[in-house]
């Protein structure tokens, strides 16, 4: 497991930039713009949206809240030029609607 050599905070999987300072794991400092979360993973709590479904009109349910890092391609397969709008951005909610599986992305 790497850790952060600034705040010694694990990162996440996948990640060489720590989600709290934003310290790369080369011990580069924080992108600029970049926002630190205020709270580990497990326990932050994304925004709820009251959202309903476009396509069916039923409530949506948060799924996740996925993160990117800039210069990271590791976008879900099949968002195409949407991935690449949302690769420059910290991060996005995912809601989906359980009815009918419609999926919405928002930035976060
Ligand atoms: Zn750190
Ligand atoms: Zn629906």
């Amino acid at each position: 497991m790497d850790r952060c050599p600034q705040c010694d905070e694990a990162f996440e999987p996948g990640y060489s930039v720590c989600w709290r300072c934003g310290t790369s794991a080369d011990g580069a400092p924080p992108a600029d713009g970049f926002v630190p979360d205020e709270a580990p993973p497990a326990s932050r709590a994304p925004v709820v949206r009251k959202l309903n479904c476009l396509r069916c009109g039923e409530p949506m349910v948060l799924s996740r809240r996925m993160k990117f890092h800039e210069g990271s391609r590791t976008w879900p397969v099949g968002l195409g030029d949407v991935g690449e709008l949302l690769v420059n951005r910290e991060s996005f909610d995912v809601h989906a609607c359980a009815s009918c599986g419609k999926v919405e992305f928002f930035l976060a």
